[in-house]
C-alpha cells in the first residue's frame, strides 16, 4: 500500500472509536491546514512520549513539567491533603478526569487501562492487575486504606470487570477492615463514566454501595 493517503487512513482507523470513514475525514481535514500547523502536530506526537510520563501509583499519564524531583508520582497522588483512605479503581485517564472535573471526589485514584471483556484467558493482557494488586498491598499495609471504590461504567464490560475484580481483590482485603464499594444507580446503565455529568458523578459517588 503505497498510497499515503490510504496509509494514513488505515492509521487513524486504528484509534479507538474511528471507523474508516471517519479516518479519512481525519486526513481530509488535514490536507486543509497549512503546513506548518502540521510539521506542528507531527513534532507534537513525536514527542509525547518524552514529555509526558505515567505515575508509578495511579498509572496515570501527567506531564514531565508537573514532576517533582522528591517524587514520581503525579500530583494528585503526591497531595497530602487528599483523603488516602479512600481509592477509586477507574477504567480511564478520562473517568479521573471527568471525576476531578465534578470536584466531589478527594480520594486517590487507580487508572486500570481498560476493562476485561468476557473471556477469562489473558486477563493481564487487558488491563493493570498485577499494577493494582501491588498498590492494593501497599496501601493495605500503611493501614490507611478504608474503602476501594470500584468505579466502571454500567455497561457489560465494565461489569464483568467489577467482578474479575471482586474475586481477585476479595483475598487480599480478607484480614484487613478494607471494604469494597460500587458507584451507586445514579450512573444509567450502559452510559460511560467519562461521558457522565458532575451531578451524576456525585449521586453516584454519594450513594454507593459496599457489599
Ligand atoms: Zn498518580
Amino acid at each position: 500500500m503505497d498510497d499515503p493517503l490510504q496509509k494514513l487512513t488505515a492509521l487513524f482507523a486504528k484509534f479507538p472509536g474511528i471507523g474508516g470513514r471517519q479516518a479519512r475525514r481525519f486526513v481530509y481535514f488535514l490536507l486543509s491546514r497549512d503546513e506548518t500547523e502540521l510539521k506542528r502536530l507531527g513534532a507534537m506526537i513525536a514527542d509525547i512520549k518524552r514529555d509526558i510520563t505515567q505515575c508509578p501509583s495511579c498509572q496515570r499519564f501527567f506531564p514531565k513539567s508537573d514532576l517533582i524531583k522528591e517524587s514520581k508520582e503525579c500530583k494528585i497522588c503526591r497531595d497530602s491533603a487528599r483523603d488516602g483512605s479512600l481509592l477509586i479503581v477507574v477504567e480511564k485517564d478520562n473517568d479521573l478526569d471527568s471525576l476531578e472535573k465534578s470536584g466531589t471526589y478527594e480520594g486517590h485514584y487507580f487508572i486500570l487501562g481498560g476493562t476485561v471483556p468476557n473471556v477469562e484467558k489473558e486477563v493481564p493482557r487487558f488491563i493493570r492487575i498485577d499494577a493494582l494488586k501491588k498498590i492494593v498491598a501497599e496501601k493495605t499495609k500503611s493501614g490507611n486504606l478504608q474503602e476501594i471504590i470500584l468505579g466502571l461504567s454500567l455497561t457489560p464490560a465494565g461489569e464483568h470487570t467489577i467482578s474479575y475484580l471482586r474475586t481477585i481483590l476479595s483475598p487480599l482485603l480478607a484480614n484487613t477492615k478494607v471494604q469494597i464499594s460500587m458507584l451507586g444507580r445514579g450512573l444509567s446503565t450502559g452510559t460511560e463514566l467519562e461521558y457522565s455529568d458532575s451531578e451524576t458523578l456525585k449521586n453516584a459517588l454519594l450513594n454507593r454501595h459496599k457489599e
